[in-house]
């Protein structure tokens, strides 16, 4: 007899002899009757046992997580015993002859049980862990979502090519893990952080259209919810231009998101960079939340104090933001805003709060009472709303108010249901790097100047935008991407900006700029992030949760151990040898 899935029997199977096999979820005795829930990969379907029945001896030994097949036929439950919540909810199985195909010790995590055990517990004992119902669901959103991103680039007229992951070195801007080489000793391979120069070369060797689902390594230490090694959908397009681009994987982001049940409709919102700075503070603004940063510029002179006047006498900025309810807000509250912006050198939040008498809080004595009504007004303020204030340099100003509208979003629950993307375009080519002492590239080096602002490129390289987008969800950069550099000349020029000298140019980017000699179209392309994109479409609050096998902040794989030692023999293969504690601590 063959074996169906346990979740998708329904009423219409009433009277039909069935074999199931999975793992046994929940037993209950009521009285002698034995209910168990059978668990496959489809769901769960009840099975019951009479005292009397032959199977009551096998199946009072039954345990969770017991392996289980069951020869039965398929009835109606009784009034009463109904459960519309599980799609199985109006039949049982019974009459049943059964077969233990493996038993269980009691398990550490019990994939019925309510509550969720600790996360270490969890990723040690993973392959339980997934057995969990809500595991099931986000890896199966994941399988469908790949399968979509193939069968859409496929359609699309991408080839699905492969590139190394035993390569040199990619400049992607973090750490690279590295593997020593034994037949070379002395030698390393990088894992990627990126196909990104293999891909470029993919465009130059004329394939024109090509995607990867690829995983990537970057060597970092792992702020909040990031993974060592990372699932990108990486795709490049020959003679495109960014509207083509873009229009690429916003249909490839409708057929994804399709997957998981949301309904987008095309084209995405636009911003740019330096718009999105000015009115969310952020180059990923969440736009669930329906708060803008004001500008004050014109209301300047209102306010007599010296903090306000200096920074704009100094070409600073006056912008504003409300806070709704913000009247509730204590002043211990207000200092702890403070701190969440400390970073941007603001010490304190300068404040505003509206009720029925006007303003008050601390900006607002220093408010001439005349400009009351045109703060009031261009704030947007109602009764009991606060605001708060910021003067000076555009760029801190903007970050520190987009540090507060995702704190008063968080504070007064402001965010809208539903999902808000948009892209970021425009992207500044470069940025200083304080750590650096000098201006690094924003997304990589092999980024292509917006063609308007080349001529800036050496005297205002700061000033220079890129033909860089990025796709943001909810507040989150799901992919990114940029028009590349095909000109030799242009890229040598970019090299040479960066500060590399030209023997480091030859030696670590010899080969591309070889390629570029020979013929390389325009080309341009995106990057997903996939892991991320997953979280959000299944609603997970970690990316470790739609990840099958993934690491601990520390990067640690807590089920197999790894990282771990390796034996000595192995290193000396390697010629590698540990560093001596004391060498080790310098
Ligand atoms: N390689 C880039 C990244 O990983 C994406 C791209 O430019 O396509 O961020």
């Amino acid at each position: 007899m063959q074996r169906e899935s346990a979740g998708s029997l329904r009423s219409t199977d009433i009277g039909r002899r069935v074999r199931l096999a999975g793992w046994v979820h929940r037993v209950r005795d009521h009285g002698g009757v034995l209910f168990f829930d059978l668990r496959d990969r489809s769901g769960i379907c009840q099975i019951v046992v009479s005292p009397t029945d032959a199977a009551s001896a096998a199946a009072s030994r039954l345990r969770p997580e017991w392996v289980i097949a069951v020869e039965g036929t398929v009835r109606t439950r009784q009034e009463g015993a109904k459960n519309a919540k599980i799609a199985t909810g109006e039949i049982e199985v019974s009459d049943v002859a059964l077969e233990v195909l493996s038993e269980s010790d009691v398990p550490p995590v019990l994939p019925s049980a309510n509550d969720v055990p600790d996360e270490a517990v969890r990723l040690r004992y993973r392959f339980l862990d997934l057995r969990r119902e809500e595991m099931q669901r986000n890896l199966a959103l994941r399988h469908r979502v790949l399968q979509a991103t193939r069968r859409y680039l496929d359609a699309a007229g991408f080839y699905e090519l492969e590139t190394p992951m035993l390569t040199r070195s990619t400049p992607e801007g973090s750490r690279d893990f590295l593997v020593p080489s034994r037949m070379q000793p002395g030698a390393f391979y990088a894992l990627p952080q990126s196909p990104q120069l293999f891909k470029q070369l993919l465009m130059v060797s004329g394939f024109e259209r090509y995607f990867q689902i690829v995983r990537c390594f970057r060597d970092e230490d792992l702020r909040a919810d990031r993974q060592p090694e990372f699932t990108q959908i990486d795709i490049e397009m020959s003679f495109a231009q960014q509207e083509d681009v873009l229009s690429l994987a916003e249909g490839l982001t409708k057929s994804l998101v399709a997957e998981a049940g949301w309904d987008l409709s095309l084209p995405l919102k636009r911003l740019t960079y330096k718009d999105a700075m000015a009115r969310y503070g952020s180059d990923k603004p969440d736009l669930r939340i329906p708060l803008e940063i004001i500008d004050l510029g014109t209301l300047a002179d209102a306010f007599d104090t010296p903090l306000i006047q200096g920074a704009l006498a100094a070409g600073g900025v006056l912008r504003g933001l409300r806070a709704p309810g913000g009247a509730a807000l204590s002043r211990k509250q207000w200092d702890e805003l403070g701190r969440e912006i400390e970073r941007f050198g603001v010490k304190s939040v300068p404040y505003v709060i509206r009720d029925a008498d006007g303003l008050r809080g601390s900006l607002a004595k220093a408010l001439q009472p005349q400009a009351q009504d045109a703060l009031i007004g261009a704030l947007g303020l109602a009764v009991g709303d606060a605001a708060a204030i910021l003067a000076g340099e555009d760029e801190k100003v903007s970050l520190a108010l987009g540090v507060l509208r995702l704190s008063f979003a968080d504070r007064f629950a402001l965010r809208k249901p539903g999902h808000r993307f948009l892209w970021v375009t425009d992207f500044p080519l470069m940025e200083w790097s304080e750590e650096e002492g000098r201006a690094v590239s924003r997304h990589h080096p092999f980024t292509h100047p917006n063609p308007a602002d080349l001529g800036r490129l050496e005297d205002e390289p700061l000033a220079v935008r890129a033909q860089a987008y990025d796709l943001v969800l909810d507040g989150v950069e799901v992919a990114g991407g940029s028009i590349r550099i095909h000109e030799r000349l242009l890229q040598e020029r970019i090299f040479k900006l960066l500060g590399l000298t030209e023997e480091e140019t030859r030696n670590k980017f010899g080969f591309l700029l070889d390629a570029f000699r020979y013929g390389a179209p325009p080309h341009g392309g995106v990057a997903f992030g996939f892991d991320r994109l997953i979280m959000l479409l299944a609603g997970a609050s970690s990316i470790r949760d739609v990840i099958a096998f993934p690491k601990t902040a520390k990067g640690t794989d807590l089920l197999t151990g790894a990282p771990a030692e390796v034996a000595k023999a192995q290193l000396e293969e390697l010629r590698l040898r540990e560093m001596p504690p004391e060498e080790a601590k310098r």
